[in-house]
C-alpha cells in the first residue's frame, strides 16, 4: 500500500506559481517567448505558470514528451523524443517547463536538442529541484521548490500513472 505525506500544500503551490509567473514576466518583458511543457508531469505546473505570465500576444506554447531507457544504470540512460515539439524555435527565446530535475539527464538532452535547433536562448523552469541524485550540472533559472530526496507525487507527478490529479505535492512511501 502507498502512503502519502503532504510536502507542499495547494496554497503554497499557488503562491509559488504566481511569484514565478511574475519573475518570468519581468525577465522576458516584451520579448517573444516559446514555452515548452515537458509531458506528462509538468502539465499542471505549466498551465498555472502560463496563466501567471502577462504576455498574452507574445507567447507560443508547445509540448514535448521524452522517454528514458536503461533506468537501472542512470548514467548510461538514453533519452529520446516520444513527442517532438512542433514550433520552430530557431532564433527564439525558449523556456522549458519541467516537473522535477533529478539526475539532470533529461534536461541535458533537451538543452542539447534546442541548441542544435538554434534557439536564441534557453532557460528552465522546474517545479522541483531534487539535489541528492544530480549527475549533470544543470542551471535551473526558475525553481518552484528545492527538495533533497524522496519520491514525490501529485500536482502532475505520478506513481504508475496515478495521483497526477492531487492538488498538493506529496511524498509517497512505496
Ligand atoms: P532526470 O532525467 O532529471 O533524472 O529525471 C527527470 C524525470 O524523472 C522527471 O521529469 C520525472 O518524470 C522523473 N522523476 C524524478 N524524480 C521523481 C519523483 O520524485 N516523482 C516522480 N513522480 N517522478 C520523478
Amino acid at each position: 500500500m502507498v502512503t502519502l505525506k503532504e510536502i507542499f500544500s495547494e496554497q503554497e503551490i499557488r503562491e509559488r506559481t504566481t511569484a514565478l509567473g511574475k519573475e518570468i514576466s519581468e525577465v522576458y518583458k516584451d520579448e517573444p517567448l516559446v514555452i515548452i511543457c515537458v509531458l506528462k508531469g509538468a502539465f499542471l505546473f505549466f498551465s498555472d505558470l502560463v496563466r501567471n505570465i502577462k504576455k498574452d500576444s507574445q507567447l507560443e506554447l508547445d509540448f514535448v514528451r521524452l522517454a528514458s531507457y536503461g533506468s537501472s544504470d542512470k548514467s548510461s540512460r538514453t533519452i529520446s523524443f516520444t513527442k517532438d515539439i512542433e514550433v520552430n524555435v530557431e532564433g527564439k527565446n525558449v523556456l522549458i517547463v519541467e516537473d522535477i530535475v533529478d539526475t539532470g539527464l533529461t534536461m541535458e538532452f533537451l538543452l542539447k536538442q534546442l541548441s542544435v535547433r538554434k534557439a536564441k536562448s534557453v532557460k528552465i523552469a522546474a517545479l522541483l529541484s531534487k539535489k541528492a541524485r544530480r549527475e549533470k550540472s544543470i542551471a535551473i533559472d526558475f525553481v518552484g521548490f528545492y527538495i533533497q530526496d524522496g519520491f514525490l507525487v501529485g500536482y502532475g507527478l505520478d506513481y504508475a500513472e496515478k495521483y497526477r490529479n492531487l492538488p498538493c505535492i506529496c511524498e509517497a512511501q512505496l
